[in-house]
């Protein structure tokens, strides 16, 4: 995601309560927030936005929270919703890194991972969402049924998060490595902003979904 400083993100963020400013405060307690005992979503590097935005509106029996760690990223979703109002979405202006800090153990139940940044360098290998790390920060979060998805147009960056899978606590239920061309994956398939923008150069797209090896 190219970065431009937008000024007036961190006041829009700031003031808009459909944003959870303090989300430590709520671990454990995330159904306060929503007041349902719906099951409760998280995409982690939502970007602009779009894709939850969708999904909140098409599944109003799922809470959803978009994580987003740059305000001039997360800003246009947060006008949005600002506009919709849609009761079963929030954002966390965060870091992934501390995800642990925000939920309590089995408070999650599914986790979406849309097109993350490779960082291509090995020594940041650890920073990749798809990581082990990361991998065992979700299997903390997540409920005994929780599951992950993942998709991306980066076959280097997708082999290595299915390598990662060997060393973590899930395993994979589905898989492909052309997604629009697999009739069952991509049923109900929403595009993302880069899934989009990939899509359209021609890159095939690949996803998996994993849940817990046992
Ligand atoms: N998911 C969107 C899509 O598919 O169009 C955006 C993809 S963009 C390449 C990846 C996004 O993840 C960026 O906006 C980045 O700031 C965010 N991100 C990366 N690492 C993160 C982390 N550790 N915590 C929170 N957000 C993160």
């Amino acid at each position: 995601m190219r970065l431009r400083n937008i000024p007036r993100a961190r006041d829009v963020i700031a003031e808009s309560p459909w944003v959870i400013h303090d989300p430590e405060a709520h671990k454990g307690a995330w159904q306060d927030v929503f007041q349902n005992k719906h099951p409760l979503h998280l995409e982690i590097g939502t970007g602009k936005g779009r894709f939850i935005l969708e999904l909140a509106q098409r599944h109003p029996e799922i809470n959803y929270i978009g994580i987003e760690k740059f305000s001039s990223v997360l800003l246009r979703g947060v006008e949005r919703q600002n506009e919709l109002e849609l009761p079963n979405l929030r954002f966390i202006r965060g870091e992934a890194e501390i995800i642990t800090e925000y939920f309590a153990p089995g408070e999650i139940d599914r986790i979406y991972l849309n097109f993350s940044d490779p960082w291509p360098k090995k020594r940041t290998a650890k920073r990749r969402l798809c990581s082990h790390e990361f991998l065992a920060r979700y299997d903390q979060i997540l409920s005994a049924q929780g599951s992950v998805e993942f998709k991306t147009d980066n076959r280097e960056l997708f082999d290595f998060g299915v390598e990662e899978i060997e060393i973590s606590n899930f395993r994979i239920s589905a898989i492909t490595y052309d997604l629009h061309a697999d009739p069952v994956l991509n049923e109900g398939n929403i595009m993302t902003e880069y899934e989009e923008r990939f899509s359209a150069k021609g890159n095939k797209i690949c996803k998996y979904i994993l849940i817990r090896k046992i």
